[in-house]
């Protein structure tokens, strides 16, 4: 019997040096400090911001409670926020555990983030923040959504989960808007195993937020406001400085993987991919196809299961829109979404294997059942 062909799996983490690791976890025993702002966490704080290119960042436990942390520190708690249904579930809960109304506003049909225009109509005399997604790592037009939220008076927090590295015209776009998250999960670009950050734009912004982190403490016995606990600790800092080591080149390992679907799929009729945009640096954390399935001649859900049977594992990101999940679907703010082009994605989109260690066999595999 022939042996079946390893599974090809959609993401695969960016692991460190073994020994390396080995190497940071010794010190770490013999200092004898595990967490709460240790040497690994602020080397790590040093670290990402020179990498990044960004002045003032905060690393957390996870990639949601930077967002949670963000509406806090901007004392956003009651009001409207007009953001994306077309993004991982974290971005709207973290409106719902603040008290924020979300306000789903249609996105671009080409990139799949907040459209400025429909953003613009959204706007009402209880909106306080607009919160976009740099959906699978393309930046937002930053440029028009900071013209309407100064227009209005309005915060502007970008869940950039996606968007680790990217840079628009040799600068980092976690500078626009009041703030930008991070996450470092295992499944994505850069990774710490969980973890997540928080990048703002000055330094009394940033104690705000450290303080915040650590359940409001601002002295030994000094609580401020309630905090919560989001603390990085020493384990993950010195995990995240050696993966941040390997960063560029599993960036350029994912350059190659898009470059060799783009060349073949743009042959194939009903099958749409992102471009490359000029003057942006991508860092190609996801490979999302639009198929329009009377074109291909297969619905997107047909060529998920067969993909399945070849063992190449592919995602639904992002499917169904999140005010489609059971969480929201009865809430007045789903009912009241107009987002035709965002459920038009979400029908339509498939995740296709996108990771470092994707050899070219692998992207072969894949693109050989897309084509058949
Ligand atoms: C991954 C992700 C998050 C949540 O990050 P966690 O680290 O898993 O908490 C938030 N928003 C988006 C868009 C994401 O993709």
């Amino acid at each position: 019997m022939p042996a079946e062909p390893a599974q090809i799996t959609v993401t695969s983490p960016l692991l460190p040096d073994l020994e390396e690791l080995h190497t940071l976890l010794q010190d770490i025993w013999q200092r004898k400090w595990l967490t709460n702002n240790g040497h690994y966490h602020r080397e790590l704080e040093k670290a990402l911001a020179e990498y990044l290119g960004v002045p003032y960042i905060s690393v957390f436990t996870n990639g949601t409670l930077p967002l949670l942390t963000a509406l806090q520190a901007l004392n956003l708690r009651q009001g409207e926020v007009i953001t994306t249904p077309f993004s991982f579930v974290a971005t709207t809960h973290s409106l719902w555990w603040n008290g924020l109304t979300p306000v789903f506003a249609d996105v671009d049909p080409v990139t799949g983030n907040l459209d400025p225009a429909a953003v613009e109509a959204a706007v009402t005399e209880r909106t306080v923040a607009i919160m976009p997604v740099h959906v699978y790592g393309t930046p937002c037009d930053t440029a028009a959504l900071q013209a309407i939220a100064d227009r209005h008076g309005l915060k502007v927090i970008y869940d950039a989960a996606h968007a680790f590295g990217v840079q628009v015209n040799g600068k980092s776009v976690l500078t626009a808007g009041d703030m930008s998250t991070l996450s470092f999960h295992a499944t994505k670009v850069y990774n710490t195993v969980e973890g997540g950050a928080l990048v703002c734009q000055s330094a009394e912004m940033k104690e705000h937020i450290d303080h915040l982190r650590n359940f409001g403490f601002t002295g030994e016995v000094e609580v401020a406001e309630p905090g919560i606990n989001s603390k990085m600790d020493e384990i993950r800092s010195a995990y995240g400085l050696l993966t941040l080591r390997k960063v560029d080149e599993a960036i350029a390992a994912r350059q190659q993987v898009a470059q060799a679907y783009r060349a073949t799929l743009a042959d194939v009729p009903g099958i749409r991919c992102l471009q490359d945009i000029p003057g942006v640096r991508h860092n190609y954390s996801y490979f999302p196809i639009f198929i329009d399935a009377a074109k291909y001649g297969r619905t997107r859900d047909e060529l998920f299961a067969l993909l399945k049977e070849h063992g190449i594992l592919a995602r639904r990101y992002f499917y169904p829109v999140i005010p489609a999940f059971a969480a929201y679907r009865d809430t007045a703010p789903a009912k009241a979404a107009r987002i035709p082009v965002a459920r038009a994605l979400a029908d339509s989109v498939l995740c296709l294997p996108m990771h470092h260690a994707l050899s070219q066999g692998d992207t072969a595999r894949v693109l050989d059942v897309v084509c058949h």
